[in-house]
């Protein structure tokens, strides 16, 4: 890892009035979550076609039972927050982090303890209510759906249950975005971090920070599609190089 760089980040970081921070796979695949779109990523095993909203709504009870066999195959194993995760939540604990924006619906930010991130792809361990917008923890749902009764539906009004994720299809919650896009542009400083920076709207919102004179950083282990307009673009492991920068922001 480039020290002089790290540290001109770190520099750049104390100088900067509102630091956003962006995460992808890249962030989750260190705590055990496979890939969704890499050569052996979720998607050479599941067809896409199955998680689609139109799928949902047309067959949800078969849409649940093969969701939670995907689900189980994916985050069955023992999924914790891992140290990039924490390092972000340092930053944001000590007032160098202004808003943390995620790709990721694992929940790891929060089990971090990170406050308030936003999700823009939603939060697979929630289900919501397509009738009443009730939102429920999922692993209740889950069971429901393992002992046959699918569609899961809602307590309070008996609408289905949809797990509280964007599906392919689906639109973009508008606030969620809306508090990204703002964030993006107002930022000094923007760290995207284990994204390919390929999908919308994750694609985007670095190139706002990036338009109006913000510092793009990019952490990841390939080269993205903004690389070429990043001032700084390191090729590294998320969970070595938040750690390192976190020290370097925090102790001086
Ligand atoms: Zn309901």
């Amino acid at each position: 890892m480039d020290r002089n760089a790290l540290a001109s980040v770190a520099d750049a970081i104390h100088g900067a009035s509102s630091v956003v921070a962006m995460t992808g796979a890249g962030v989750s695949t260190a705590s055990g979550i496979p890939d969704f779109r890499s050569e052996d990523g979720i998607w050479t095993k599941y067809d896409p076609n199955d998680f689609h909203i139109s799928r949902f709504r047309s067959d949800p009870g078969e849409f649940w039972r093969e969701r939670v066999e995907m689900v189980e195959d994916v985050f069955g194993g023992d999924v914790r927050p891992n140290a990039a995760h924490e390092a972000l939540t340092a930053l944001e604990a000590e007032g160098y982090l202004e808003t943390l924006i995620t790709q990721n619906v694992d929940g790891l930010h929060q089990a971090a303890g990170s406050e308030d991130p936003i999700e823009i792809h939603g939060n697979g361990q929630r289900v919501v209510c397509t009738d009443c917008d009730r939102r429920f923890e999922v692993d209740p749902v889950m069971e429901q759906v393992k002992g046959g009764e699918t569609p899961p539906t809602c307590k309070h009004c008996d609408g289905i249950l949809k797990p509280d994720v964007i599906l392919f299809g689906e639109q973009l919650p508008k606030n969620d975005l809306l508090r990204a896009q703002k964030a993006s542009k107002d930022a000094d400083v923007f760290l995207a971090i284990g994204s390919s920076l390929t999908v919308e709207p994750a694609a985007s919102l670095p190139r706002y920070a990036v338009d109006r004179d913000g510092t793009l950083c990019i952490v990841n282990l390939d080269p993205t599609d903004l690389s070429d307009r990043a001032e700084y673009d390191f090729r590294a492991d998320v969970t070595e190089f938040l750690p390192a920068l976190a020290e370097h922001v925090i102790d001086r």
